[in-house]
């Protein structure tokens, strides 16, 4: 019997080879209709004999291209029209724009192998790519995602290019980025009284990088800042001139086995490292070697080439390379050279440049493995946009802003949630200019203009304020941060009903006007109750105490001994103090002067690091958590218990005690151990709900992977796509907006 079905088929299928593979599967199955690109995904007409089509539908739904991620088809039978032809028809614009746009892609394995074919007439070309490959989103204006909407749009393909992008059985047919030597993309090296182009450009940069220069050189979604990692001097210069005293620098390698140098690599995180989005995975040193890359904790943040660029510059290196987002700290990452030149001219010594614009910026993603998972800590290049599939339509569509630091934002509409590219700290005037731009791509790229807002309860966070003063007269509704850190896990497990949650982290305002960050709540998609919390103390100095672990130490002591005490005790934080200094920090913590309440948890591994002499002052965000990490791997015998004092008090004085008492051989491991047992003790008191872990202190492997072990049996809700910390803020809020509205 002849049957003609109209599918309609959504998901990540643009710019990903759809149509191509449709069309080549219709010609092996016999069929004749039509494909084509519409902004709501891929409409095809399939029709021919029932047998052959139920077996083409069965291979489009199993066997779609690499690239391509299929949330539903809808299929209906419609009259046979009787053609004998399968067309592949040109997209036409309408108005309503709800394809998901696919993240940026590294290099495929056949384009590198042409690269490096001689005879190919893309050999040694950097900007090579194909339907499986290459740049996307970050060169994306608007959509439908096709030439002339992206920036390859100022280049004019030549005649071969053209055969290629029109030949519906090239591996290169609509790829929009196609290019080649004569009519694409070019590199250019601009140093001191030098500039060079093409291969010498790539040649000389590699040259410069062995002598021990900095370099900044263009990828993806923005510049890289490159030294020699083998090169203490080299480290050193660029963490001067970058002002950047001991955070870690990710390496680039040149391949998996110079990975294995340097770090010990199980298979899954192997896996993760070659996988096509190419993350930065951070992995445990094996190797002392590159010490000033990551000083004092025994974790690296390693990456693969993922740009026919980098493999080109690694053909003439044999070393890794630091690759730094090239920014002022805690600003958003450059992508042009202007920005670059007029910033970052006292840092480099020369830069790596081409004249393919980025549209969108786009940091690189940042994962590692615990218990044999991926966890995200940044989702970026290669990921983001993420497509969350909702098995509901929303009416109304929403905005959420997401929180201060590691910001992200996230809309929802239609059939789905989609959350943005990791934004960073909105604390200048560069990351607020990020944040609006990329609300304004997301209203391009998906034709969204909100009905409604989520944001965060802090008075102050520039997001809030943000909201707040936007188009007035449309629905808002503010979410509490833990609330927002626990419904963005449920979110991603399409939960709606009661979950345990423990949401530990460094900050975020309470519905008590405190600074919550050690809860453990209730609730669901409407409500929640905060069952069990941190016991509370106070912060020394409000934002300072955050910067200096040693403050959030002394505020614990101040909490349990007398002053007289204290001023006679010799650790290592009572060491890190003046003696002046302390009895005035502690006139103001009696008469609480500048020292905001908290309960978080973020700032109990600050103490514990103070206490235990690894870290006083920070210099960078997360310092005392990445050395409590290190420090809890040497192994000791553990005394101290943290307490739960009628079931809702998370107690830390019998920890800190027994640490000032030198109890302790392994004070790092005795607070890991002892959270693991609260969040045990505590969810055997709720023995059937789901218990979500969230927040940023659960990025500690160690503390994570020892909560996994203790409540094993359990159902236990991990975020999947999104990051644990503040990165995935804006999708709770927005999970709760779409149980709340009106
Ligand atoms: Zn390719
Ligand atoms: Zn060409
Ligand atoms: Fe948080």
């Amino acid at each position: 019997m002849r049957v003609r079905y109209r599918l309609k088929i959504k998901g990540v299928v643009q710019g990903v080879g759809f149509r191509p593979t449709l069309y080549k599967y219709a010609i092996e199955h016999e069929a004749a209709g039509y494909v084509k690109n519409s902004s709501e995904g891929v409409i095809a007409e399939i029709e021919g004999d029932e047998e052959s089509i139920n077996a083409l539908l069965y291979k489009i739904e199993n066997c779609p291209p690499k690239l391509a991620r299929i949330d539903r088809i809808d299929i209906e039978p419609i009259k046979p029209l009787f053609e004998n032809e399968f067309k592949i028809l040109s997209s036409k614009k309408d108005g309503s724009k709800s394809t998901p746009i696919s993240a940026d892609i590294s290099v495929c394995d056949r384009c590198l192998s042409e690269m490096r074919d001689p005879a190919n007439r893309r050999y040694l070309y950097p900007f090579i790519n194909c339907t499986d490959c290459g740049p996307r989103y970050t060169i994306t204006h608007t959509v439908p995602y096709d030439r002339p909407n992206t920036s390859m749009a100022s280049f004019k393909m030549c005649k071969e290019c053209e055969k290629e992008y029109k030949d519906p059985s090239s591996r290169r047919y609509h790829a929009q980025p196609i290019a080649c030597d004569k009519c694409g993309p070019q590199t250019i090296l601009k140093a001191k009284g030098l500039t060079l182009k093409g291969h010498e450009a790539i040649k000389e940069c590699a040259n410069l990088l062995a002598e021990g220069k900095i370099v900044a050189i263009k990828g993806i979604g923005g510049f890289h800042l490159m030294c020699n990692a083998s090169k203490t001097e080299s480290v050193k210069l660029l963490r001067e001139r970058k002002k950047r005293a001991s955070k870690p620098f990710a390496v680039m390698v040149k391949n998996l086995q110079m990975a294995k140098s340097l770090a010990t690599i199980s298979q899954i995180e192997e896996d993760l490292l070659t996988s096509k989005e190419r993350p930065i995975v951070l992995l445990k040193k094996s190797s002392k070697e590159l010490e000033g890359i990551a000083p004092q904790i025994d974790i690296i943040g390693i990456m693969l080439p993922y740009t026919p660029l980098h493999y080109l510059l690694f053909d003439y290196i044999d070393f890794p390379l630091v690759a730094t987002s090239a920014n002022i700290s805690e600003e958003p990452i450059i992508f042009t050279y202007e920005e670059l030149a007029q910033k970052l001219a006292g840092v480099v010594d020369a830069v790596l440049d081409h004249n393919r614009e980025i549209v969108n910026a786009c940091d690189d993603s940042v994962a590692h493995i615990v218990e044999n998972r991926v966890q995200w800590l940044r989702v970026a290049r290669g990921i983001a946009p993420v497509t969350i599939p909702l098995s509901f339509k929303s009416d109304k569509k929403i905005l959420a802003v997401g929180a201060n630091q590691k910001n992200s934002i996230a809309i929802a509409f239609d059939h789905q949630i989609v959350a943005s590219a990791h934004i960073g700290d909105l604390g200048s005037l560069e990351a607020m200019g990020y944040f609006e731009r990329t609300i304004n791509t997301f209203g391009k790229f998906y034709n969204f203009k909100p009905d409604s807002l989520a944001h965060d309860k802090h008075p102050n966070y520039a997001t809030t304020k943000w909201a707040l003063n936007y188009l007035k007269n449309i629905e808002k509704h503010s979410v509490q941060h833990h609330y927002a850190h626990m419904l963005a896990v449920m979110a991603e497990h399409s939960e709606t009903g009661n979950t345990l949650s423990f949401v530990w982290d460094g900050t975020g305002y309470g519905d008590d006007g405190t600074i919550w960050g050690g809860e453990v709540l209730i609730g669901d998609t409407k409500s929640f109750k905060r069952v069990a919390h941190l016991r509370p103390f106070k912060l020394l100095g409000g934002d300072r105490a955050v910067k200096e672990p040693r403050r959030a130490a002394l505020a614990l002591l101040f909490e349990l001994y007398r002053l007289k005490e204290i001023l006679e005790m010799d650790n290592p934080t009572t060491r890190a103090f003046k003696k002046s200094e302390i009895k005035a920090l502690h006139q103001a913590w009696s008469k609480g002067l500048n020292s905001p309440k908290t309960t978080s948890i973020g700032r109990v591994f600050d103490a514990i690091a103070s206490l235990a002499g690894i870290c006083q002052i920070a210099s960078y965000e997360g310092e005392s958590g990445l050395k409590i990490e290190t420090a809890a791997a040497l192994k000791g015998k553990i005394n101290a218990v943290i307490d739960v004092k009628d079931d809702q008090i998370i107690d830390w004085e019998p920890l800190v005690r027994s640490i000032v008492e030198n109890r302790e051989s392994s004070p790092a491991l005795a607070l890991i151990e002892g959270l693991a047992d609260t969040i045990k003790r505590i969810s055997d008191k709720y023995d059937d709900t789901p218990i979500a872990l969230c927040g940023g202190v659960f990025q500690n492997r160690t503390l994570l992977s020892a909560v996994i072990k203790r409540v094993k049996g359990r159902t236990l809700l991990l975020p999947k796509k999104m990051p644990v910390n503040d990165g995935s803020i804006s999708l709770g809020q927005l999970w709760f907006t779409l149980h709340n509205i009106d």
